[in-house]
């Protein structure tokens, strides 16, 4: 199927990265948010980002103008299932996921297809509260959107093949790289990265190494970009704990047990660079390790 408009629901740090990458490949964009202020923000954010890299000459003026003609914001769900391909991008939620799901399906077109940029959620679940369980799919964005290259498309138990051939077109004109990845707990990114980060906070909680050393020596001794720490503080650490939750209680497996040091982090609200503090204390002028 030619996919030539795209619906997103929920206009977040991630919405507003979807809406913006969909619009700059050609793509009618119809950005929808339950909160008008999300709506503004976004718009506002796409196109500050969009003069970010007519800036660094990535892309023309005239592309943003055309990229930002593409993108039309409403609050109302139905304009969204008209779209050939619905990306979900809402709150991480089951049960607001859900509510979006039933408020959207009766509005759908028969062409449309719909994918769930979740995290962590099941998407034979998910695909199971719609009408068309074989036209849905995990579409799963890297943060931040524009930069980064990879796209899981996950498969539900019923995915057809057609349906994940025409996300994978969407992929490639884009100009990112697709992982195909069954739909199983965490997928194929957070399944390995999250424990990763999991067992540098069991490292730092067992007293092997403080915050500085940890993260210099998976810097250093395994070329890793980001030490895996101030990696955790970059994602959230209420979300890094989520996962976790979410691979112990889908594999039953005691090896993916948050480590309580994690816990205790967020439950202090230290939740990494957005609350200003989490393994790093970011509120002086350079990051300074908490531990
Ligand atoms: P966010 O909190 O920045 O944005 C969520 C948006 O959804 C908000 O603007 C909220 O108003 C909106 N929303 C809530 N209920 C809604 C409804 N009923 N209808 C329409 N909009 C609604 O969250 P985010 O970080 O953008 O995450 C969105 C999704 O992307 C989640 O499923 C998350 O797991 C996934 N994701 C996040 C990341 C990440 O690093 N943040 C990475 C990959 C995938």
């Amino acid at each position: 199927m030619d996919i030539k408009s795209v619906g997103v629901i929920g206009a977040g740090q991630m919405g507003n990265g979807i809406a913006h990458v969909m619009a700059l490949a050609g793509y009618d964009v119809t950005l929808n948010d339950l909160n008008p202020d999300a709506l503004a923000e976004a718009l506002g954010r796409i196109e500050k980002n969009m003069a970010r890299q007519v800036g660094k000459a990535q892309i023309t003026e005239a592309e943003m103008v055309a990229g930002l003609g593409r993108i039309t914001s409403t609050l109302d769900i139905a304009a969204v299932g008209q779209a050939d391909l619905v990306i979900e991008s809402a709150t991480e939620n089951e049960d607001i996921k859900n509510k979006i799901i039933e408020g959207l399906v009766p509005h759908l077109a028969e062409q449309s297809i719909v994918t769930s940029n979740t995290s962590s959620i099941s998407i034979t679940r998910l695909a199971s509260r719609t009408d068309r369980p074989e036209k849905f799919m995990g579409f799963h964005f890297m943060n931040p959107v524009p930069l980064m290259q990879l796209v899981e498309l996950i498969r539900g138990i019923a995915t057809d093949e057609e349906t994940y051939l025409s996300c994978l077109q969407v992929v490639e004109k884009i100009g990112k790289t697709a992982a195909s990845a069954e739909d199983f707990p965490g997928f194929i990114v957070n399944r390995i990265l999250v424990p990763m980060i999991n067992e540098a906070c069991y490292t730092l909680y067992e007293g092997v190494g403080n915050v500085a050393s940890i993260d210099n020596a998976m810097k250093l001794g395994a070329n890793h970009p980001m030490g895996p720490l101030q990696l955790a503080d970059f994602i959230g650490l209420d979300t890094c704990l989520a996962i976790m939750h979410v691979l112990h209680d889908g594999l039953a497996d005691t090896k993916y047990r948050p480590c309580p040091l994690l816990s205790k982090y967020v439950a202090a609200g230290w939740l990494g660079r957005k609350a200003g503090r989490g393994f790093y204390d970011y509120r002086g002028d350079v990051p300074v390790p908490t531990r």
